[in-house]
């Protein structure tokens, strides 16, 4: 049987059809996904979770070639915006250099194991992977 799953960061949603949830505004529609007493752009203090759309288009990347030692570079950190939420994410599967990685190019949310702890709990994360 699987072990158990936990995601790395909060706002991603794991089961059989994982995704990314964000925290929106209910006054002026504004999301973020880390948690907030009020809203950056209006100052509300509504917040309802909406589901992020899973695939979308990288807007901005760029790729790291020097990291932390034990992060495996050159890995690509990209800004993908998904149907108008932007989200930031490392693009995997595909060679880390500028032939294969695009502006506009279509990606969609996957999840990768980042290891299991001793008691065989699995930390799940998320990245982009060409769509
Ligand atoms: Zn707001």
């Amino acid at each position: 049987m699987s072990s158990k799953q936990v995601p790395v960061v909060d706002y991603l949603v794991l089961g059989d059809e994982p995704h990314l949830k964000a925290h929106e505004c209910t006054g002026c529609g504004a999301r973020f996904f880390d948690r907030r007493n009020a809203c950056a752009g209006c100052s509300g203090t509504e917040f309802r979770d909406v589901p992020i759309a899973t695939k979308g288009e990288v807007r901005a990347f760029t790729i790291v070639s020097l990291a932390a030692p034990g992060i495996k570079v050159p890995f690509v950190a990209a800004v993908v915006d998904c149907a108008g939420t932007s989200v930031r994410g490392n693009i995997i599967d595909t060679e880390p250099d500028a032939d294969h990685v695009r502006l506009g190019m279509n990606v969609q949310l996957t999840t990768y194991s980042l290891g299991a702890d001793d008691s065989g709990a699995e930390a799940i994360g998320f990245a982009f992977q060409p769509a």
